[in-house]
């Protein structure tokens, strides 16, 4: 006989509790706690203990399994994933809502048009992606489309449908499954669904994309909860502003983490791109203020326009404005500048861009700005064939950076004939000294 109770559980963390409190205890977020019904029915292997168990095995006597790999098609995805789906995988892929989750998976799709593919659709209905694939083109042959969102279902069909390459779940959030009381998308629902997804695919060797979006408070429904469970959590960003979209990995059980595909939006989809530094170095003017700088994104160095202004502060309080840099880290650079280098930015305000609107988090980029904050302030340009990297401390010292070597050969790569980073100068002073 099922057993039901009644568990209070936290919808950003997953923290459960037998009562209800205002605030929850693990990830402090207020009302967040949901009722939820679970019904628990007695698991016969929990009290016994006559399992088989695993032999212990030499690790210098383990083979190395090697994955037949299958390639998404676009070079850019097979990046993140460390080349590929592999049998059984599940991947979350987690954006904001219009970030175009959906159209990269269409194009997924497309590519892999000699394979068979099950599409769940529990977010939008079966005609607006007709819609969606005639505007990119696509014939759609090979998909199957199934619009369902009972868990079961869908496990059923994975199962029923013989020869599956790939299964997509549009979005993990409509799942239900009615062994829980509780409204689809929340915690408790997702983490239920996920698992027993999860389960499916493991048994059945079939690779599982499954789309999560992203809250209010920028976490997907539990990411923190979701992570542990599936192999490969993708991050699809990129803001309403600009063209530009970065998939980045935050955990990849099958291949390398920290790595970053790039793409950009067109009508017809989202287009890799292959060589972002010359996109971000489009446009570029070759006035004071600005100054290039490489930057590490995963593996990859790309090269970025540093942009600075400087203007007399026109209220008593002088203004530090940054977009895609830290306001932070901005302010510590002014004051090693004012006290190391001799600038006077107590009159000035200050504001600081990144070209192209990317985000950049790096503390290698810390040179480049202050590099281009004095050279609007003296008003001289930066030789336009010259990039500057390396970390800056507060004494005034630059420090090394990783991978060196990496970011000059890129520079070198496209043109660029001087780099100012650790390896050649030794203080904020003297980097300014060459390059103004
Ligand atoms: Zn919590």
């Amino acid at each position: 006989m099922p057993k039901q109770k009644t568990l209070y559980i936290c919808q950003q963390c997953g923290y459960e509790t037998p009562q209800w409190v205002g605030q929850c205890p693990d990830c402090k977020s207020w009302n967040s706690l949901e009722e939820t019904v679970v019904t628990t029915q007695k698991s016969a292997i929990s009290s016994s203990r006559n399992v088989a168990t695993a032999k212990t095995v030499k690790l210098s006597e383990v083979q190395p399994s090697s994955f037949s790999r299958l390639s998404s098609g676009i070079g850019e995805f097979d990046r993140v994933l460390g080349g590929g789906f592999v049998p059984g995988q599940v991947i979350i892929i987690a954006g904001e809502p219009g970030v175009g989750k959906s159209t990269i998976l269409t194009q997924i799709s497309r590519q892999l048009s000699d394979k068979k593919i099950l599409y769940v659709c529990g977010e939008e209905s079966v005609s607006q992606i007709k819609l969606r694939a005639q505007r990119m083109g696509y014939e759609a042959d090979n998909l199957l489309m199934f619009a369902e969102t009972d868990v079961f279902a869908v496990t059923q069909a994975m199962q029923d449908n013989a020869g599956l390459d790939l299964v997509i779940i549009d979005s993990i959030q409509t799942l239900t499954t009615s062994e829980l009381n509780s409204a689809a998308g929340s915690i408790g629902q997702v983490r239920g669904c996920t698992q027993l997804v999860t389960n499916a695919a493991k048994r059945l060797g079939i690779p599982v994309i499954l789309v999560g979006h992203i809250t209010k408070q920028g976490a997907v429904a539990g990411p923190k909860v979701l992570e542990h469970i599936v192999d490969t959590v993708l991050y699809l960003e990129g803001d309403s502003q600009h063209l530009f979209r970065v998939l980045r990995t935050s955990k990849n059980r099958f291949g390398p983490v920290s790595e970053v595909g790039m793409f950009e939006m067109e009508e017809g989809g989202l287009r890799e791109v292959v060589n972002p530094s010359e996109l971000f170095l489009e446009n570029r003017q070759q006035t004071s203020g600005s100054c290039i700088t490489v930057v590490m994104e995963g593996y990859r160095p790309i090269l970025f326009e540093i942009q600075a202004l400087t203007t007399p502060t026109a209220f008593g309080y002088p203004r530090r404005t940054a977009s895609g840099f830290s306001v932070n880290r901005l302010q510590v650079l002014i004051a090693i500048l004012e006290k190391r280098c001799g600038l006077n930015l107590s009159n000035q305000d200050v504001y600081v861009s990144i070209a192209g609107g990317f985000k950049v988090a790096e503390y290698a980029a810390d040179l480049a700005v202050c590099c281009a904050i004095a050279s609007s302030l003296k008003d001289k340009p930066i030789d336009p064939k010259t990039v500057v990297y390396g970390e800056c401390g507060l004494s005034g010292e630059v420090r090394r950076v990783p991978h060196e070597e990496r970011r000059a050969q890129e520079a070198k790569k496209l043109g660029f004939t001087g780099v100012v980073s650790a390896s050649r100068i030794k203080s904020v002073s003297k980097a300014l000294a060459q390059v103004l």
